[in-house]
């Protein structure tokens, strides 16, 4: 009677252990396919300003008495080598997320002090556009995580918010706590988002429209940035958008205090 229970409960553990060995597989599998996919994403992309790096060289090499257009050509290399650049460092830095498991992030991280830095690294290029880029609330809550890394994430948003704005147009930036829940949002009154794309947009290298894209200087890269990163921290990023509208990004992160002191009386109603 024994021995059989003792075969019962060796199989059993034995088909768990199949069963896991095949799931470890499969994943393995998946993150296969995502690194596949991935590098031929980056060669996809890297081709187009490739190709016009060495056609400018060329005309460059063919204008070389006539001093217009020797500064023409020259112009647009620069373009296209920053263009390369951001592309490459954009890459660099999803790589370095995705490689990377959940962070235990000991670091507590201030949320206006986020929002300031990304906003301020937009002001020229807003400047520039015109769209003018408020901050309508903040708060001084704090979240665990790593501020180089949210400050991008941030970032990020607005920059979309400012790209796919028209001139003239207005960004907020907002931030509140909801519960054990900090939110930041990115408003804008832009040329929106259709409702079968919005999920896509999370996507590397997802591109709503690629000509137009491609003349924001994008990677489509930025979301996935976003998203690997609020997912290392434990969050999310949802979003909400009218086509010719506008549209809203919003970061969700877990707030520090009410991950180490449950119960603590920290002005929130219990
Ligand atoms: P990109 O570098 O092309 O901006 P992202 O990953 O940041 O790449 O965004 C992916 C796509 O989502 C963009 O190409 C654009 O089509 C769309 N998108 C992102 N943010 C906005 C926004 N605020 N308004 C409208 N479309 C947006």
């Amino acid at each position: 009677d024994s021995t059989l229970r003792l075969h019962v409960r060796v199989a059993r553990l034995g088909t768990r252990f199949v069963l896991l060995l095949a799931e470890d597989r499969t994943e393995a599998h998946r993150l296969d396919e995502v690194r596949r996919d991935f590098v031929a994403n980056i060669s996809h992309e890297l081709k187009t300003p490739i190709a016009s790096v060495s056609l400018l060289a060329e005309a460059l090499d063919q204008a070389a008495d006539e001093p217009e257009q020797v500064r023409r050509f020259a112009g647009r290399l620069s373009v296209e080598a920053t263009r390369l650049a951001h592309i490459t460092s954009e890459v660099i830095e999803l790589s370095r997320l995705q490689a990377r498991d959940a962070l235990r992030p000991d670091r507590l991280v201030r949320v206006d002090k986020v929002i300031a830095a990304a906003v301020d690294q937009n002001r020229v290029v807003a400047g520039g556009k015109q769209v003018e880029v408020a901050v309508r609330a903040s708060t001084k809550a704090e979240v665990y995580g790593d501020q180089a890394l949210l400050i991008v994430a941030v970032h990020n948003l607005i920059a979309n918010a400012i790209a796919y704005s028209n001139p003239g147009g207005r960004v907020g930036v907002g931030a509140k706590v909801d519960g054990d829940v900090v939110e930041i949002a990115v408003t804008d009154q832009g040329i929106g988002i259709e409702a079968d794309e919005l999920e896509r947009v999370f996507e590397r290298f997802y591109r709503v429209d690629q000509a137009r894209s491609r003349n924001t200087g994008g990677s489509g890269l930025g979301l996935s940035i976003v998203k690997h990163t609020v997912q290392n921290h434990g969050g999310d990023v949802r979003v909400w958008s009218q086509p010719g509208r506008g549209s809203t990004f919003m970061i969700r992160l877990p707030r520090a205090e009410a991950a180490i002191e449950p119960g603590s009386d920290d002005g929130r109603a219990t």
